[in-house]
């Protein structure tokens, strides 16, 4: 039998979670600083955080997996992994396709990341999946917002800004999900095209295609992935031309997309950095020195190995309205608008006013 949703229950009286609040209110009081920690599958990545662990993964399992009604309630701490399996045996998934980068990551660590994988530009973000989170704020008080209903008519729910908090807003105890029927067939057609070609072709694919849950270029070739029912899948992919890609071998080119296309090629240490752009996908290619470049997302995401300074990649995306994260060598984004840090500024001080999660662990700005 599954256990009612925080809403129904004093999820604040459970032993675990007065530890959990009380550590918090202690460290509030003797100004230390806490680390939320899932997986720690990100540690690597971060380096050096100045801060106290407060471990999440022990808070393990789902709550609630209501079916017929798609939707799921998990602790933080459940491993993706296996929250994705239990959701497949029962012909569902997440609509955000998060990365499943081994088998420690947990839901708590994927909501604190915001990361989504290829079909986000055509399903859904991880942001838009989330209906309602249960956390520890920095006062140490167990909050919730959202709820498990599909349509919210309150306006912007909080729940929303956990996406990409980076676990410095506060400590995710529970998530609610929206999720999705795994479809009928799956099918990938592949094109043979340089990236600027790519580039061109894409909108009239994303245009014209209803069953288009990914579009990208990876090593040479266009892809573009149709998922639904088998006549609609058929339709599509007629329309899109091209080969189609035998099932293990197209899973396998959308899971390196997933997980990051360009990072298994080293780790900065062959003369580049690895950047993740975001970008309205009509931006042209951009001037670079790079070699290889990567496309998701119809072209709105760019994986991209580059010798260029920081400040040359903030440059190139200005013109275009877009944004980036270098993920090697050290995790940082280019400048945000002043605008932007003085909203993040407000939600934290709301959020954590005594900065009892302020542990650096959101990537800092470049120059
Ligand atoms: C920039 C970047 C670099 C990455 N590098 C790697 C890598 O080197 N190796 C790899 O395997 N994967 C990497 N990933 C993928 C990442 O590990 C996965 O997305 C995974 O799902 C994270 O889960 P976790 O439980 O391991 O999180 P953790 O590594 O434990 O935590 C990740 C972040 O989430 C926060 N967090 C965790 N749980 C909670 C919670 N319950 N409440 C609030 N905040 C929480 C932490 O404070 C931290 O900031 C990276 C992702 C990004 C965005």
């Amino acid at each position: 039998m599954s256990t009612p949703p925080a809403s129904r229950r004093d999820l604040a009286a459970e032993p675990e979670i007065v530890r959990l609040c009380d550590a918090v209110k202690s460290a509030a009081a003797e100004g230390r600083v806490l680390i939320p920690r899932g997986g720690a599958t990100r540690d690597a990545a971060l380096g050096a955080l100045s801060g106290e662990p407060l471990a999440l993964a022990a808070y393990a399992g789902i709550v609630r997996h209501t079916p017929t009604e798609l939707v799921v309630t998990a602790r933080a701490g459940t491993p993706l992994g296996e929250l994705v399996e239990t959701l497949a045996a029962a012909g569902q998934r997440l609509p955000f396709e998060p990365p499943l980068p081994g088998r420690k990551a947990t839901l708590g660590g994927a909501v604190a990341l915001g990361t989504s994988g290829p079909a986000r530009a055509y399903r859904a973000a991880l942001r838009d999946a989330l209906l309602g989170v249960t956390l520890i704020d920095g006062t140490g008080t167990v909050c919730r917002f959202g709820g498990e209903v599909m349509k919210n008519v309150a306006g912007f729910d909080v729940s929303r800004l956990m996406a990409g908090s980076y676990g410095e807003l506060g400590a995710m105890l529970e998530i609610s999900l929206r999720l999705e029927p795994l479809p009928e067939r799956s099918q990938t057609q592949a094109l043979a095209c340089t990236l600027p070609e790519a580039l061109t072709r894409m909108p009239t694919l994303a245009a014209r295609a209803g069953a288009l849950t990914g579009l990208a270029w990876l090593d040479g070739w266009l892809l573009a992935r149709f998922e639904g029912s088998a006549v609609e899948v058929e339709l599509d992919a007629k329309a899109a031309g091209g080969e189609t890609l035998p099932p293990e071998e197209a899973a396998a080119r959308w899971a390196r997309l997933r997980e990051g296309p360009l990072s298994a090629e080293g780790r900065g240490d062959e003369g580049g950095a690895l950047w993740c752009l975001s970008l309205p996908n009509d931006a042209p290619a951009l001037e670079l020195p790079a070699a290889p470049w990567a496309l998701d997302w119809g072209g709105a995401r760019r994986w991209v190995r580059t010798t260029a300074a920081p400040k040359a990649v903030a440059d190139a995306l200005a013109p275009h309205g877009g944004h980036g994260l270098r993920l090697t060598p050290g995790v940082m984004r280019t400048p945000q608008p002043a605008a932007l840090r003085a909203l993040e500024q407000r939600v934290r001080q709301a959020m954590d006013p005594s900065g009892v999660f302020a542990h650096g662990a959101t990537p800092g700005e470049g120059d």
